[in-house]
C-alpha cells in the first residue's frame, strides 16, 4: 500500500475488529452508534459502547468495594499483575498499535512505540512495588519513632486524551494499581476502540493473577462521562489529561469536594538554537519534535527561538528537510506524518496560519491541505514553518497541529525569557555547544518548563523520569520518578515505646 493510497473503510473497518477482538473485545457486545471516525480516511469504524454518565456511579461504587480488597494485597503481588500484563501488552503490540493508528492517525512506528511506552511502565511499576519507601526520623522525645506510611487512596478516575489514547492511561494505571488503588478510565472518544483493547488486556492479566472484579474499569464516553467521574465524591484522585480548557473546567470543581487532581494539559515547547549548536542535530531534532505526531503531541515543538547569526541558514535547511517530509496513510511503510485527527483539528491550523500572516508572519514551508482527492473526509496537512516577527498573539497559544513558529533573539537572556514567556510550561530544550549556556538553562533562571532538555527536541520522553510541566499545563507528575507518591496518601505516625508519656515542645499537661 503506498502513502498516496488512502486505504478504505472495506480495509479499515475489518481490520480494527480483527484487532479489538485479538486483545479479548467482545465486539459483537458493543451497541451505539455514536459518531466515531477514522482519521485515516474519515470514515466510522465500528460500534462504540458509549455508556451514560449514570452508570459511572455503578462503576465508582463497584470500583470503591473492588478497593477494599485490592488494599490487601500485597504491594508485589500486585506488581505481579502489571508484569503479566506487560507480558500481554507485548504479546499483542501489534494489534494495540494498528488500533492507535486507525483511531487516532499515528504512523506505525509511533503507535508501537506507545505501546512500548506502556511495557516499559509495567517494568517500571513492576519494580516499583517493591520500593513504595517511607522515611522513618528521629524523635525529640526519649522512646519515641517517628515513622511515614504511605497507603493506597482509593479510586483513582482517569480521563484521558486522543493522541496518546492508551499510553496515558496506562502510565496512571500501572502505578495505581501496584499502589493498591483501583481504576475508572474515561478514555477519549476518539479512541475507543484502542481504550476497550488495553482494558481487556489488562482484564486478561487481573483474572489470571486472581483480582479482585473491578479493579480496572472504562467507562467510553463523551465529556459528560467525563464530568461525572470529575464530580463523584467517592473518587480520591482525578488524573486528567487533555487542553488547558478541559483541565480549567475540571481542577476547580475537583478542588470544589476536596478531591485530589492529576492535571496533565497543554504545552507550547520551544527549541532555542545557540550560535554554537550543532545545526545537523538541532535539525533533526526540530523536525522530529515539530513534524512527528503530525504535531499533535502535548511535547511537539511549536517555537524555535533561533540566535541572528544561525536564524537563516536554520530556517533554510528546515525548509527543505520539510518538503521532504513523506506525508500520507500512516499505517504504510515510509510515512511520516500522518493526518490531522479531525476536520476540527485541520480549520483551527488553516485559522492560525491566518492569525499568524496577519500578526506579521510568513510561510516558508508548508500550509497546505493534501491528499484531499484520494481522502476527502480526511485531513492531512503539510507541516508548516512560519517566521514570526515576535512572540504575537498566535505564538503564544498552542495549536495542536504541525505548525512551527520561528522567532530570532540576540543575547542568551533574551532567549531564555522569550522560551518563558507563554501561559504554558511543558516542555522545553536548547541546542547548544556552550556549558555556561546549558547549565543556566537547567538553573532555577532558566527555563520555566517541567521538561528541560539539552542537545534534544522537546518530544520523546522516557517513562523513567516524572513527566509533566508548570503554569497553565496544570503542574501535574506522572510515570516515573517519585511521582507514584501522587496515587497514595501519606500518614506520620509516632510510636511511643517509653512508657512514660511526655508531650513535644516541652508542654507540660499533668493532672
Ligand atoms: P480535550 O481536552 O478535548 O479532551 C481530553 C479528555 O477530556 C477527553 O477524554 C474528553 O472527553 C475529556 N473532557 C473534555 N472536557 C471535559 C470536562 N469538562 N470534564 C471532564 N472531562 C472532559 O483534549 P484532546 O483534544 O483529546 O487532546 C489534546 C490536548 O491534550 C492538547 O491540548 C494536548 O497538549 C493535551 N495533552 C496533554 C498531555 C500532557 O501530558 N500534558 C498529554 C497529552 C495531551
Amino acid at each position: 500500500m503506498s502513502r498516496s493510497q488512502i486505504p478504505g473503510s472495506d480495509v479499515l473497518g475489518p481490520r480494527a475488529l480483527e484487532a479489538a477482538t485479538a486483545c479479548g473485545v467482545d465486539v459483537a457486545a458493543l451497541a451505539g452508534d455514536a459518531r466515531h471516525d477514522s482519521p485515516v480516511n474519515g470514515a466510522t469504524l465500528g460500534p462504540i459502547g458509549w455508556v451514560a454518565p449514570a452508570d459511572v456511579d455503578t462503576a465508582v461504587e463497584r470500583a470503591r468495594a473492588a478497593f477494599l480488597e485490592w488494599r490487601r494485597v500485597p504491594a508485589p503481588a500486585r506488581g505481579a499483575v502489571v508484569k503479566r500484563f506487560g507480558e500481554l501488552l507485548t504479546e499483542h503490540k501489534a494489534d494495540l498499535a494498528a488500533l492507535v493508528s486507525l483511531e487516532v492517525g499515528k504512523i506505525t512506528s509511533e503507535a508501537a512505540g506507545e505501546v512500548q511506552e506502556m511495557i516499559d511502565i509495567c517494568d517500571f511499576a513492576l519494580g516499583l512495588s517493591r520500593q513504595l519507601y517511607g522515611r522513618t526520623s528521629v524523635s525529640e522525645r526519649p522512646g519515641h519513632r517517628l515513622m511515614e506510611t504511605w497507603h493506597p487512596l482509593g479510586v483513582v478516575g482517569v480521563i484521558s486524551a486522543f493522541n496518546f489514547p492508551v499510553a496515558v492511561w496506562s502510565w496512571n494505571t500501572a502505578i495505581a494499581l501496584v499502589c493498591g488503588d483501583t481504576v475508572v478510565w474515561k478514555p477519549s472518544e476518539q479512541a475507543p476502540l484502542c481504550a476497550r483493547a488495553a482494558a481487556a488486556l489488562l482484564d486478561r492479566a487481573l483474572a489470571e493473577q486472581g483480582a479482585p472484579a473491578y479493579v480496572s474499569q472504562v467507562v467510553v464516553g463523551g465529556p459528560d462521562v467525563g464530568e461525572a467521574l470529575v464530580d463523584h465524591p467517592g473518587v480520591a484522585l482525578v488524573s486528567a489529561t487533555g487542553s488547558t480548557r478541559m483541565g480549567r473546567a475540571v481542577g476547580p470543581r475537583v478542588a470544589n469536594r476536596f478531591g485530589r487532581s492529576l492535571l496533565e494539559l497543554g504545552g507550547n515547547n520551544a527549541a532555542i538554537v545557540a550560535p554554537s549548536a550543532d545545526l545537523d542535530l538541532a535539525l533533526r531534532g526540530i523536525v522530529f519534535a515539530a513534524a512527528g505526531t503530525a504535531g499533535q503531541r502535548c511535547t511537539t515543538m511549536r517555537r524555535v527561538i533561533a540566535h541572528r547569526s544561525v536564524a537563516d541558514e536554520l530556517t533554510k535547511r528546515l525548509a527543505e528537510a520539510y518538503v521532504r517530509l513523506p506525508i500520507g496513510n500512516p499505517m504504510a511503510e515510509g510515512t511520516l506524518v500522518g493526518p490531522l485527527v479531525h476536520g476540527k483539528a485541520y480549520d483551527v491550523m488553516a485559522a492560525a496560519i491566518e492569525q499568524a500572516s496577519a500578526e506579521g508572519g510568513t510561510v516558508v514551508a508548508g500550509g497546505e491541505r493534501v491528499l484531499a482527492d484520494a481522502a476527502p473526509d480526511a485531513y492531512y496537512v503539510q507541516p508548516t514553518i512560519m517566521t514570526m516577527p515576535g512572540q504575537t498573539d498566535i505564538v503564544r497559544t498552542e495549536t495542536f497541529a504541525p505548525l512551527l513558529y520561528l522567532v530570532t533573539y540576540d543575547d542568551f537572556d533574551e532567549a531564555i525569557a522569550l522560551n518563558n514567556d507563554v501561559p504554558q510550561g511543558l516542555s522545553s530544550s536548547l541546542f547548544t555547544r556552550d556549558q555556561a549556556e546549558a547549565e543556566l538553562y537547567v538553573s532555577a533562571e532558566g527555563s520555566d518548563c517541567g521538561i528541560v532538555n539539552v542537545n534534544i527536541g522537546t518530544s520523546g520522553a522516557e517513562i523513567g523520569g516524572a513527566f509533566g510541566g508548570e503554569k497553565e499545563t496544570g503542574g501535574g507528575r506522572e510515570s516515573g520518578s517519585d511521582a507514584w507518591r501522587s496515587y497514595m496518601r501519606r500518614a506520620t505516625n509516632t510510636i511511643n515505646y517509653s512508657g512514660e508519656l511526655p508531650l513535644a515542645q516541652g508542654v507540660d499537661f499533668s493532672v
